[in-house]
């Protein structure tokens, strides 16, 4: 059945809502004509007959005379009289009873008609269908996907138990959709999920854990699904799905590797076998204010400046890159080079203090991995997490300037603005700029629009839910085990090819063709890898290379190398 709702919200969009503004209009008409004849009565009343009635009883006998009624218990007794009610009568005939209906008929009820005779919902895929994306859940980090899937040509079909969404999806977006609960075996069926190469569950966990265990009495077709709470990620995996993505989690982590300031390991965003990936902000190292070769990072630690973020825009360093006090510098290398570092930096992760502000399930998770390299921090959120139970946080409204100047913001070293209302994090971004000009701001953005505005509040990270949202789930349904850096930057591996083969680096030209540069070579998991090779390195076929790039770069890497 569809619900009432959806119906209602057809009534109150697109050209319905102009109708009812019609409608609207025209009931005022018919209440200014009832009270204005209602007034009229009573004049009559008293100058011809002399009887006095009150203004309700007026109301009451022009509506009985204008439906038609006439109960006869108020009456006139003079012909001026007779031909007022008559005159009443005929309005009641032409303006009630038959334009009214006439146009709820026309401007509501035969549209919706007609639209629901035109509409006919997909309730299955075309048959022959075959390994394509089943996605069950419309939510940001869905659609983007779907842009993902649809920019690659990778054929998917979305399913919704929203009669009123799938119509909307396919009308305003032009996405069509399966009507129908993903958590129905036969609509399964219908979506051919046996011959699917994934399939990708993202509602609440659990309707996640529902779904999952539907898909796998059907077939074994590979299952990725989201996870709310990371101790469900257990529960899912049991119940068959092959990847549990903790996109929450994921999200507390990057915010806070972007927001602390001390001890390089703090840093680390990810790891490709024995090499780290850390995100350092030059602000307060001796690398501030130098060009990247005056810095001497490599020749110092080993480390290779593989990118260079300035404000949300992450460019491929070279010599002359400036280093700026708002700079980050994405670095790779081994443990032993971070070690370098941090001697170098000489400060301590002990010796940061990062505020949380929001203590959900991605705060809650930035203050673990806080916890976990010694990082101190304060975490405030305006109710309790009744489902943490190691963290305290300072209770209130973040957005009151009190709470924010009490909770010590101007002895912060970082921030992290991690509510789920963005107007809020915008708000907690510019006031904590403004109390504390060094503070180092990781923001995080619900949507997507508020990314730019997040940076022009003054926030020196943004990370994006549904951007590393749509990232880990590309990365999963195209099997790459690339790092997502930024909207625009990955970091990713790939063999090196036969042809390629006892060549140097130079020779084979993939920076001229692709775009792509190799920032690392590795050869099997015992030897150290090498980083950022010179042109003259000889390649063979059984390295690995690692690569920095946009995506586009990586596409056409990935077609080069293939
Ligand atoms: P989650 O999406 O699970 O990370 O949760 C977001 C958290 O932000 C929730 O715990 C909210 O209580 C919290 N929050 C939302 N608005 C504010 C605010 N104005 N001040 C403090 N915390 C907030
Ligand atoms: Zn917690």
């Amino acid at each position: 059945m569809k619900p009432i709702a959806s119906e209602i919200a057809y009534i109150v969009r697109g050209s319905a809502r102009k109708n009812l503004k019609v409608l609207t209009a025209y009931c005022s008409f018919l209440a200014c004509m009832v009270f204005g004849y209602a007034f009229l009565f009573q004049h009559l009343m008293q100058t011809l007959e002399g009887r006095e009635f009150s203004f309700i009883a007026g109301v009451y006998w022009v509506i009985t005379v204008m439906t038609t009624l006439g109960f006869g218990d108020i009456t006139f007794h003079s012909d001026p009289g007779y031909i007022f009610a008559g005159i009443v009568t005929i309005s009641g005939v032409v303006f009630l009873l038959i334009l009214l209906p006439f146009g709820i008929i026309s401007m509501f009820l035969a549209p919706w008609i007609e639209n629901r005779l035109r509409y006919h919902p997909l309730l299955e895929v075309p048959p022959g269908t075959g390994n394509h994306v089943v996605i069950c859940g419309l939510d940001p980090v869905t659609r983007a996907l779907v842009r993902k899937l649809q920019a690659r040509d990778i054929p998917f079909f979305l399913v919704i138990s929203q009669y009123e969404d799938v119509q909307r999806l396919e009308e305003v977006e032009g996405i069509r959709a399966v009507y129908g609960d993903p958590s129905d075996l036969a609509v399964l069926m219908k979506l051919g999920v046996e011959r699917a190469r994934n399939v990708i569950v993202n509602l609440g966990d659990k309707e996640n854990i529902n779904i999952v265990l539907t898909v796998r009495s059907l077939c074994s077709t590979p299952i990725v699904t989201m996870v709310d709470e990371p101790e469900h990620a257990e529960l899912l995996r049991l119940a068959g799905a092959n990847q549990v993505v903790p996109l929450k989690k994921i999200l507390g982590r990057y915010l806070a590797t972007r927001a602390t300031t001390k001890g390089a390991f703090a840093h680390v965003l990810e790891s490709l076998g024995k090499l780290l990936i850390a995100e350092l902000p030059v602000h307060g190292t001796p690398f501030a204010g130098k060009k990247l070769r005056d810095a001497l990072i490599r020749e110092q630690t080993g480390l290779a400046v593989v990118g260079v973020w300035e404000r949300g825009k992450i460019v491929i360093p070279r010599g002359e890159t400036y280093l700026s006090e708002q700079s980050v510098i994405v670095v790779m290398g081994a443990r032993n080079n971070l070690e370098k570092l941090e001697k170098l930096t000489g400060e301590l992760p002990e010796q940061d203090m990062v505020m949380i502000i929001g203590h959900g399930r991605v705060g809650c998770s930035a203050a673990s991995f806080l916890e976990h390299k010694s990082v101190p921090f304060i975490l405030i959120d305006k109710v309790v997490n009744s489902g943490c139970t190691e963290h305290v946080a300072v209770i209130g409204d973040a957005t009151s300037r009190e709470i924010l100047k009490g909770a010590a913001i101007d002895q912060a070293q970082g921030l992290i603005a991690t509510t789920n209302d963005d107007s809020a994090n915008i708000l907690f971004t510019l006031a904590s700029r403004h109390l504390n000009p060094h503070i180092r701001i990781a923001a995080r953005a619900n949507r997507e629009e508020n990314v730019a505005q997040l940076y022009t509040a003054g926030a020196d990270f943004v990370v994006s839910t549904t951007s590393v949202g749509s990232n880990i789930l590309m990365n999963i349904l195209e099997k790459r085990d690339s790092i997502f850096l930024s909207e625009g930057m990955n970091i990713f591996r790939h063999p090196v090819p036969e042809t390629m083969d006892c060549r140097t680096l130079q020779s084979c030209r993939i920076r001229e063709k692709t775009g792509g540069t190799v920032i690392g070579l590795e050869r099997g998991r015992q030897e150290e890898p090498i980083i950022i090779p010179s042109p003259e390195t000889i390649l063979t076929s059984d390295m690995t290379m690692i690569l920095i790039g946009s995506p586009e770069q990586e596409a056409r890497c990935r077609e080069l190398l293939h």
